[in-house]
């Protein structure tokens, strides 16, 4: 795989994902693992790729596989420590990106995993498959279109026939992609966003309800462009902006039925959906530099967020929007 560049950071990312255990020069490097107990859920933020970054630009609905640099879904960074032990969880989207960090932090927390995506993701989902298994948990995968409501409707019953119950939802799967203006925005693009950011959460939830147990989760990725809307991310910010309302709805709904409904706000993150169509190409190679962090996120960051809101333990947390932008400021508190 090529680096990006040649770098100490680059060196360790990719070190990362090509499965070296030590991640050289860290504070956790071989041989000097903290105990269970204090473990970091994952290595040093300042190992990260930083910008620039190459400029890529990939099909839609892309795959992680071939992005430069590989983003980390925490393959090797995350450790877990039974925190979600016997949990079964449902996360649309799980093949790459944010979604694929949130299976695979579930399954080293000793959840089983299901995860559904598109067909042509198919590369990508073998990938999380092996890292699922690896932890000896179950995984099931369906493929399909979320826009199909009779697949979308399936999927619940589906899991609990394969990973044997439901306890926590993930509503993470998402269309965005970029327009000059209004003018460019067409009514077909609207509709694909329309129906996999909302319509699909809508009727998965619905389906989901009946499976759902006191203590369960439901997961809601929104996005920081809920508050602070692209000028080039039309469709995607409305979408984004009404998962909050459905979040907060939700939450009132369900709170009486010992379920919790939470959303993350994640900020620029390094993900397929950014280099197939999210962004402009020549904006990634800056991607994030304008956050106090300045870099983008990568996927594994915001495991610990979906474990924390997952966790029962977190039982007094619901209808809240929780952000990871790297020091943006945060929609919906
Ligand atoms: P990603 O491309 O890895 O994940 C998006 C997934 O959506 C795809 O893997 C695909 O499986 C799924 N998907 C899209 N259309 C589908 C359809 N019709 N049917 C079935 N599955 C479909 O990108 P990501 O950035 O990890 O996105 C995950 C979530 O994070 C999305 O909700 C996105 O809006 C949100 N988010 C991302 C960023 C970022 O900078 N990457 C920032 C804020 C919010
Ligand atoms: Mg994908």
């Amino acid at each position: 795989m090529a680096e990006f560049d040649p770098t100490r950071r680059a060196i360790v990312a990719g070190a990362a994902l090509t499965g070296a255990a030590a991640v050289t020069g860290s504070a956790f490097a071989q041989g000097d693992q903290p105990s269970n107990g204090d473990a970091p859920m994952t290595q040093k933020a300042a190992d990260f790729p930083e910008p620039p970054y190459p400029q890529q630009e990939q099909p839609w609905p892309g795959l992680a596989q071939k992005m430069n640099p590989r983003p980390d879904h925490g393959e090797e960074s995350y450790q877990g420590s039974g925190r979600l032990k016997g949990k079964r969880a449902l996360i649309t989207g799980g093949d790459s990106g944010i979604g694929r960090a949130a299976a695979i932090a579930f399954a080293k927390e000793g959840a089983d995993v299901a995860i559904c995506y598109l067909e042509q993701e198919e590369p990508d989902a073998q990938d999380v498959k092996r890292v699922v298994e690896d932890q000896g948990r179950t995984f099931a995968a369906f493929p399909g279109d979320l826009r199909d409501k009779d697949y979308t409707t399936s999927l619940p019953q589906r899991a609990v026939d394969e990973i044997g119950g439901l306890d926590i939802l993930v509503n993470n799967a998402a269309y965005q992609q970029w327009v000059p203006g209004l003018e460019e925005l067409s009514d077909e693009q609207f509709d694909q966003t329309m129906q996999t950011n909302l319509y699909a959460m809508f009727w998965l939830t619905k389906a989901a309800l009946p499976h759902l147990n006191p203590g369960a989760a439901i997961i809601n990725t929104s996005s920081e462009v809920a508050a602070s809307p692209p000028k080039i991310l039309i469709d995607y910010s409305m979408t984004k902006a009404a998962i909050l309302a459905f979040t907060k709805t939700m939450a009132k709904q369900l709170g009486p039925r010992g379920i919790r409904v939470n959303a993350v706000a994640p900020g620029p993150i390094w993900t397929p959906l950014q280099v197939a169509g999210g962004q402009k190409p020549e904006n990634l190679v800056q991607f994030g530099s304008s956050t106090p962090v300045g870099r983008a996120g990568q996927p594994v960051e915001l495991a610990p967020l979906y474990v924390a809101l997952a966790d029962p333990a977190f039982s007094y947390s619901t209808g809240q929007v929780f952000g990871a932008t790297g020091g943006d400021p945060q929609p919906g508190a």
